[in-house]
Protein backbone atom coordinates (compact mmCIF):
# COMPACT_ATOMS: atom_id res chain seq x y z
CA UNK A 1 0.00 0.00 0.00
CA UNK A 2 1.37 3.21 -0.56
CA UNK A 3 2.46 5.63 1.75
CA UNK A 4 0.48 8.71 1.99
CA UNK A 5 1.44 10.77 5.11
CA UNK A 6 4.33 9.99 6.97
CA UNK A 7 5.58 12.33 9.66
CA UNK A 8 8.79 11.73 11.76
CA UNK A 9 9.71 13.30 14.98
CA UNK A 10 6.99 16.43 13.80
CA UNK A 11 6.55 19.44 16.22
CA UNK A 12 4.92 22.34 15.60
CA UNK A 13 4.71 25.64 18.40
CA UNK A 14 2.12 28.64 17.42
CA UNK A 15 4.42 31.75 17.03
CA UNK A 16 7.11 30.02 18.59
CA UNK A 17 5.92 29.79 22.02
CA UNK A 18 2.02 27.76 22.17
CA UNK A 19 3.48 23.91 21.73
CA UNK A 20 0.45 22.13 19.84
CA UNK A 21 2.02 19.27 18.98
CA UNK A 22 5.37 17.67 19.89
CA UNK A 23 7.01 14.79 18.21
CA UNK A 24 4.48 12.80 16.76
CA UNK A 25 5.67 9.81 14.57
CA UNK A 26 2.74 8.92 12.26
CA UNK A 27 2.68 7.02 8.73
CA UNK A 28 -1.05 6.84 7.16
CA UNK A 29 -1.63 4.33 4.11
CA UNK A 30 -3.52 4.35 0.87
CA UNK A 31 -7.16 3.82 1.60
CA UNK A 32 -6.99 3.58 5.55
CA UNK A 33 -9.85 5.47 7.43
CA UNK A 34 -8.06 6.54 10.63
CA UNK A 35 -9.88 8.79 13.53
CA UNK A 36 -8.07 11.41 15.46
CA UNK A 37 -9.73 11.40 18.89
CA UNK A 38 -8.62 13.75 21.55
CA UNK A 39 -10.00 16.92 23.66
CA UNK A 40 -10.14 20.01 23.35
CA UNK A 41 -6.61 21.70 22.41
CA UNK A 42 -4.80 18.79 22.30
CA UNK A 43 -3.66 19.31 18.54
CA UNK A 44 -6.09 17.84 16.39
CA UNK A 45 -6.65 20.63 14.39
CA UNK A 46 -2.95 21.26 14.09
CA UNK A 47 -2.08 17.99 13.00
CA UNK A 48 -5.25 18.54 9.98
CA UNK A 49 -3.59 21.71 9.25
CA UNK A 50 0.28 19.93 8.68
CA UNK A 51 -1.24 17.23 6.77
CA UNK A 52 -2.81 19.42 4.48
CA UNK A 53 0.26 21.88 4.39
CA UNK A 54 -1.39 25.04 5.46
CA UNK A 55 0.93 24.98 8.39
CA UNK A 56 4.66 23.49 8.74
CA UNK A 57 6.10 21.16 11.17
CA UNK A 58 8.18 23.71 13.75
CA UNK A 59 11.02 20.90 13.53
CA UNK A 60 10.63 17.10 11.99
CA UNK A 61 9.40 16.24 8.49
CA UNK A 62 6.43 15.67 6.74
CA UNK A 63 6.44 13.81 3.74
CA UNK A 64 3.05 13.06 1.44
CA UNK A 65 3.08 10.89 -1.71
CA UNK A 66 6.86 10.13 -0.91
CA UNK A 67 7.43 14.18 -0.73
CA UNK A 68 8.68 16.22 1.37
CA UNK A 69 6.17 18.90 2.44
CA UNK A 70 8.31 21.98 3.70
CA UNK A 71 6.82 25.53 3.15
CA UNK A 72 9.39 26.63 0.98
CA UNK A 73 7.90 23.73 -1.37
CA UNK A 74 4.47 25.38 -1.23
CA UNK A 75 4.52 28.87 -0.08
CA UNK A 76 6.08 30.06 -3.55
CA UNK A 77 4.82 31.68 -6.92
CA UNK A 78 7.21 29.71 -8.99
CA UNK A 79 4.95 26.55 -10.97
CA UNK A 80 5.60 23.84 -8.76
CA UNK A 81 4.43 20.40 -9.67
CA UNK A 82 4.14 18.83 -6.68
CA UNK A 83 2.29 21.26 -5.03
CA UNK A 84 -0.18 21.10 -8.08
CA UNK A 85 -0.48 17.33 -7.80
CA UNK A 86 -0.50 17.65 -3.93
CA UNK A 87 -4.03 19.90 -3.91
CA UNK A 88 -5.59 17.55 -6.55
CA UNK A 89 -4.86 14.72 -4.15
CA UNK A 90 -5.97 15.71 -0.52
CA UNK A 91 -9.19 18.03 0.33
CA UNK A 92 -9.76 19.63 3.38
CA UNK A 93 -13.06 20.39 5.41
CA UNK A 94 -12.75 22.79 7.72
CA UNK A 95 -14.89 22.89 10.91
CA UNK A 96 -16.37 26.12 10.34
CA UNK A 97 -17.88 26.06 7.12
CA UNK A 98 -18.01 29.90 7.18
CA UNK A 99 -14.19 29.42 7.09
CA UNK A 100 -14.43 27.95 3.72
CA UNK A 101 -17.56 29.12 2.24
CA UNK A 102 -17.43 32.37 0.05
CA UNK A 103 -18.79 32.05 -3.42
CA UNK A 104 -22.27 33.98 -4.14
CA UNK A 105 -24.21 30.31 -4.68
CA UNK A 106 -23.89 26.72 -3.60
CA UNK A 107 -23.40 26.10 -7.87
CA UNK A 108 -20.07 28.68 -8.07
CA UNK A 109 -19.27 27.15 -4.17
CA UNK A 110 -19.15 23.35 -6.14
CA UNK A 111 -17.78 24.19 -9.23
CA UNK A 112 -14.66 26.47 -7.82
CA UNK A 113 -12.18 23.44 -7.17
CA UNK A 114 -12.63 21.79 -10.50
CA UNK A 115 -12.22 25.29 -12.64
CA UNK A 116 -8.93 26.14 -10.67
CA UNK A 117 -7.58 22.80 -11.39
CA UNK A 118 -8.81 24.15 -15.39
CA UNK A 119 -10.73 21.45 -16.35
CA UNK A 120 -12.87 22.44 -19.71
CA UNK A 121 -16.02 23.80 -18.70
CA UNK A 122 -18.32 20.75 -19.82
CA UNK A 123 -16.43 18.90 -17.77
CA UNK A 124 -16.80 21.38 -15.10
CA UNK A 125 -20.84 21.75 -15.09
CA UNK A 126 -21.07 17.87 -15.44
CA UNK A 127 -18.97 17.15 -12.32
CA UNK A 128 -20.50 19.90 -10.19
CA UNK A 129 -24.48 18.50 -11.21
CA UNK A 130 -23.51 14.99 -10.20
CA UNK A 131 -21.91 15.96 -7.06
CA UNK A 132 -25.15 18.02 -6.02
CA UNK A 133 -26.87 15.20 -7.36
CA UNK A 134 -25.13 13.05 -4.97
CA UNK A 135 -25.57 15.09 -1.63
CA UNK A 136 -29.22 16.09 -2.33
CA UNK A 137 -28.10 19.60 -2.89
CA UNK A 138 -29.63 20.22 -6.53
CA UNK A 139 -32.45 22.18 -5.15
CA UNK A 140 -29.87 24.71 -3.33
CA UNK A 141 -27.67 25.52 -6.07
CA UNK A 142 -29.15 29.09 -6.89
CA UNK A 143 -29.12 29.89 -3.28
CA UNK A 144 -26.22 31.76 -1.29
CA UNK A 145 -24.07 29.51 1.25
CA UNK A 146 -23.92 31.92 4.18
CA UNK A 147 -28.36 32.09 3.80
CA UNK A 148 -28.37 28.12 4.39
CA UNK A 149 -28.55 25.71 7.82
CA UNK A 150 -25.57 25.12 9.45
CA UNK A 151 -25.98 21.48 8.20
CA UNK A 152 -26.94 22.45 4.70
CA UNK A 153 -23.68 24.65 4.59
CA UNK A 154 -21.66 22.11 5.96
CA UNK A 155 -23.19 19.16 2.54
CA UNK A 156 -21.93 22.78 0.66
CA UNK A 157 -18.37 21.94 1.74
CA UNK A 158 -18.16 18.89 1.23
CA UNK A 159 -19.23 18.84 -2.04
CA UNK A 160 -17.41 21.38 -2.98
CA UNK A 161 -14.13 19.18 -2.26
CA UNK A 162 -15.40 15.99 -3.51
CA UNK A 163 -16.55 18.13 -7.14
CA UNK A 164 -12.07 18.08 -6.85
CA UNK A 165 -12.40 14.30 -6.65
CA UNK A 166 -9.27 14.05 -4.02
CA UNK A 167 -8.09 10.41 -3.08
CA UNK A 168 -7.56 11.87 0.34
CA UNK A 169 -9.69 13.34 3.18
CA UNK A 170 -9.70 15.53 6.04
CA UNK A 171 -12.03 16.56 8.26
CA UNK A 172 -12.21 18.36 11.29
CA UNK A 173 -14.94 17.91 13.47
CA UNK A 174 -17.37 16.95 10.90
CA UNK A 175 -20.07 15.97 12.77
CA UNK A 176 -19.86 19.36 14.78
CA UNK A 177 -23.29 20.83 14.93
CA UNK A 178 -25.17 18.90 13.16
CA UNK A 179 -28.58 17.11 13.67
CA UNK A 180 -28.51 13.44 14.25
CA UNK A 181 -30.12 12.75 11.40
CA UNK A 182 -27.26 15.05 9.66
CA UNK A 183 -24.80 12.79 11.55
CA UNK A 184 -25.71 9.93 10.03
CA UNK A 185 -26.06 10.61 6.39
CA UNK A 186 -22.60 12.17 6.60
CA UNK A 187 -21.24 9.01 8.78
CA UNK A 188 -23.11 6.97 5.86
CA UNK A 189 -21.41 9.25 2.99
CA UNK A 190 -18.08 8.88 4.81
CA UNK A 191 -18.47 4.97 4.87
CA UNK A 192 -19.45 4.99 1.28
CA UNK A 193 -16.08 7.10 -0.14
CA UNK A 194 -13.96 4.41 1.90
CA UNK A 195 -15.54 1.52 0.08
CA UNK A 196 -14.65 3.43 -2.64
CA UNK A 197 -10.96 3.73 -1.64
CA UNK A 198 -10.60 7.24 -0.51
CA UNK A 199 -8.08 7.82 2.65
CA UNK A 200 -10.02 9.62 4.83
CA UNK A 201 -8.44 11.37 8.42
CA UNK A 202 -11.48 12.26 10.49
CA UNK A 203 -10.38 14.56 13.42
CA UNK A 204 -13.20 14.16 16.34
CA UNK A 205 -13.86 14.27 20.07
CA UNK A 206 -17.80 12.58 18.93
CA UNK A 207 -17.06 8.88 20.13
CA UNK A 208 -19.98 8.12 18.50
CA UNK A 209 -18.55 8.16 15.32
CA UNK A 210 -15.52 6.91 15.71
CA UNK A 211 -16.05 3.10 15.10
CA UNK A 212 -17.78 4.64 11.94
CA UNK A 213 -14.84 6.64 10.54
CA UNK A 214 -11.58 4.81 11.26
CA UNK A 215 -10.45 1.34 10.45
CA UNK A 216 -7.64 1.31 12.69
CA UNK A 217 -9.06 -0.92 16.04
CA UNK A 218 -8.37 -2.00 19.39
CA UNK A 219 -9.12 -5.07 18.85
CA UNK A 220 -6.98 -5.44 15.77
CA UNK A 221 -3.03 -5.58 15.62
CA UNK A 222 -2.40 -2.20 14.54
CA UNK A 223 -4.05 -1.25 18.29
CA UNK A 224 -0.89 -1.98 19.33
CA UNK A 225 0.83 1.26 17.42
CA UNK A 226 -2.17 3.68 18.35
CA UNK A 227 -1.02 2.49 22.43
CA UNK A 228 2.02 3.24 21.36
CA UNK A 229 0.46 6.72 20.08
CA UNK A 230 -1.34 7.31 22.62
CA UNK A 231 1.74 6.89 25.24
CA UNK A 232 3.74 9.25 23.30
CA UNK A 233 1.22 11.92 23.19
CA UNK A 234 0.45 12.19 26.71
CA UNK A 235 4.13 11.39 27.21
CA UNK A 236 4.64 14.72 25.10
CA UNK A 237 2.36 16.64 27.37
CA UNK A 238 -0.06 17.68 24.62
CA UNK A 239 -2.15 19.84 26.19
CA UNK A 240 -5.50 17.77 25.83
CA UNK A 241 -4.13 14.81 26.91
CA UNK A 242 -5.85 12.17 25.71
CA UNK A 243 -5.55 11.58 22.27
CA UNK A 244 -5.14 8.23 20.37
CA UNK A 245 -6.03 6.82 16.92
CA UNK A 246 -9.26 4.61 17.12
CA UNK A 247 -11.68 2.96 15.47
CA UNK A 248 -12.69 -0.21 13.67
CA UNK A 249 -13.78 -1.74 10.37
CA UNK A 250 -17.37 -1.14 9.21
CA UNK A 251 -19.10 -4.23 7.67
CA UNK A 252 -22.22 -2.63 6.52
CA UNK A 253 -23.09 -2.72 2.64
CA UNK A 254 -22.31 -0.13 -0.13
CA UNK A 255 -25.23 2.47 -0.03
CA UNK A 256 -24.11 4.25 -2.77
CA UNK A 257 -22.84 2.49 -5.74
CA UNK A 258 -22.49 6.30 -7.52
CA UNK A 259 -20.06 7.18 -4.72
CA UNK A 260 -17.78 4.38 -5.62
CA UNK A 261 -18.39 4.51 -9.64
CA UNK A 262 -18.41 8.46 -9.80
CA UNK A 263 -15.39 9.02 -6.97
CA UNK A 264 -13.57 6.16 -6.75
CA UNK A 265 -9.65 6.43 -5.55
CA UNK A 266 -7.44 7.27 -8.86
CA UNK A 267 -4.31 5.40 -9.68
CA UNK A 268 -1.57 7.05 -7.85
CA UNK A 269 1.89 7.79 -8.92
P1 LIG B 1 -7.83 20.74 18.88
O1 LIG B 1 -8.18 20.81 17.44
O2 LIG B 1 -7.49 19.36 19.35
O3 LIG B 1 -8.89 21.36 19.76
P2 LIG B 1 -5.81 22.71 18.23
O4 LIG B 1 -4.91 22.04 17.25
O5 LIG B 1 -6.80 23.66 17.70
O6 LIG B 1 -6.50 21.59 19.13
O7 LIG B 1 -4.92 23.49 19.29
C1 LIG B 1 -3.81 22.89 19.91
C2 LIG B 1 -3.13 23.95 20.78
O8 LIG B 1 -2.60 24.95 19.94
C3 LIG B 1 -4.07 24.64 21.75
O9 LIG B 1 -3.35 24.84 22.94
C4 LIG B 1 -4.37 25.95 21.10
O10 LIG B 1 -4.61 26.97 22.02
C5 LIG B 1 -3.11 26.22 20.31
N1 LIG B 1 -3.38 26.98 19.09
C6 LIG B 1 -4.14 26.59 18.05
N2 LIG B 1 -4.17 27.52 17.08
C7 LIG B 1 -3.38 28.55 17.53
C8 LIG B 1 -2.98 29.80 16.98
N3 LIG B 1 -3.39 30.20 15.79
N4 LIG B 1 -2.16 30.57 17.73
C9 LIG B 1 -1.73 30.18 18.95
N5 LIG B 1 -2.05 29.00 19.50
C10 LIG B 1 -2.88 28.19 18.81
MG1 LIG C 1 -9.88 21.46 16.50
Amino acid sequence: MQTIFDLQNVSHSYLDKFEALKDINLTMTAGEQIAIIGANGSGKSTLLLILDALIYATSGEVYAFGNPVTEERFNTLEDNEFARYFRTQVGFVFQNPDVQLFSSTVFDEIAFGPLQLGLPREEVIKRTEEVMTMLALSNLRDRAPHTLSGGERKKVCIASILSINPDVLLLDEPTGGLDPRTQLWLTELLQDLAKAGKTIITATHDMDIVEQVSMRSKKSLPALMLVTFFRRLRCCGLTGGSSLLAGSSSSRALRSQSVKCRYGAKSRR
